[in-house]
């Protein structure tokens, strides 16, 4: 793992620390502006210690686990699929056997490259028959953040109008956007108030100077919709995404105007607390006799999908040698304090 990426994850560990402290809001907000340093190390080293409790990974194959669980969260690029029509060997048989099997699937996805009825409709051209029901992405969650903001409960600031945003990503990701009754202002223009959105790293010289200026603004925001830091490419190599240039932003927007804590951050999706309020309201127990499902989530992200599976209170499963490389994994999980149950690959 790069040392970016690291640190990106480890302050989305001390974010949740304070989300689970506080529980002040549904929705996670950079704490730069609610906790020293010594109470974030505090905290970092109980999430550590909570998840390596006991937490003795076995290697498994996909089928060793189907009787295991009763139903399966997938996260979608690196676990299943790829760009454009890759599919990963063997991940089509492995969900048809559930489906065959008649367990709950889901997707969990961390894109908000488009809304639901898309996404689930791209996942079923590629093979894999999610309905939108059974489909949470972390766009999805951008209208009640988008509520909240507006009513103002969000954050000690005024209550927002939000009817504009500085927008880096991809060109369908305003249709994300739209739903929330929100517009993308065109790239040489500013919004009527510094609010800044990202959702892929699809960022030039001239997007990027504009959105840091815009983020240092007095009462500025900055709303992570993918929170993903690095991916993994078809060709096995890996890169930065949203998460990364949201981050750089973060960092690049500090300045005194807002005393000296930069802008305010809001992250969806995956790891964060808000992603699995609703899958878990998708998983009622009603749909298992009556009693509280075996979940397990299935991804390629040790920070979002194994550490978020921990925050639902889920078992999960790491695939290796995709968007985590093999060779650091014991590192990567000693710096996080993070395991999952099981390591697939
Ligand atoms: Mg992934």
């Amino acid at each position: 793992m790069e040392l970016l990426e690291r640190e990106i994850y480890k302050h989305y560990i001390e974010i949740i620390q304070g989300h689970s402290e506080s529980r002040a809001s549904r929705h996670s907000e950079s704490c730069a502006s609610c906790h020293s340093e010594s109470r974030r190390d505090e905290e970092s080293s109980a999430i550590q210690s909570q998840c390596f409790e006991d937490r003795h990974p076995q290697r498994v194959s996909f089928a060793d686990l189907i009787d295991r669980y009763d139903a399966f969260c997938f996260d979608g690029y690196g676990t299943l699929y790829n760009r454009g029509d890759f599919v990963y060997p063997g991940a089509r048989e492995m969900f048809a056997a559930l489906r065959k099997a008649g367990k709950q699937l889901r997707l969990i996805t961390n894109a908000a490259s488009d809304v639901d009825c898309v996404l689930a409709r791209d996942a079923a051209k590629r093979g894999f028959d999610f309905s939108e029901e059974e489909t949470v992405s972390s766009g999805s969650l951008l209208k009640d953040l988008v509520a909240d903001l507006r009513s103002g409960v969000s954050r000690n600031g005024p209550a927002l109008r939000l009817r504009e945003v500085y927008y880096i990503g991809r060109e369908t990701g305003k249709n994300v956007l739209a739903d929330c009754g929100i517009t993308a202002v065109s790239p040489d223009a500013y919004p009527e108030e510094p609010v800044v959105a990202i959702s892929s790293a699809k960022d030039t010289p001239e997007t990027y100077a504009r959105a840091v200026e815009i983020l240092r603004r007095p009462g500025a925001i900055l709303l992570v919709l993918n929170s993903d830091a690095w991916a993994p490419k078809i060709d096995g190599s890996r890169e930065p995404v949203s998460g990364a240039l949201s981050e750089r932003l973060r960092r690049d927007s500090m300045c005194e105007a807002n005393g000296g804590k930069g802008c305010s951050t809001f992250y969806l999706g995956k790891p964060f607390p808000a992603i699995w309020e609703k899958v878990r309201v998708s998983l009622p127990s009603s749909l298992f006799g009556g009693r509280p499902p075996r979940v397990i989530m299935i991804g390629d992200t040790l920070g979002t999908d194994v550490l978020g599976a921990r925050v639902a209170g889920f078992d999960s499963a790491l695939l290796v040698g995709r968007n985590q490389p093999a060779s650091e994994l014991a590192e990567d999980e000693a710096f996080l304090g993070i395991q999952p149950d099981y390591y697939i690959g």
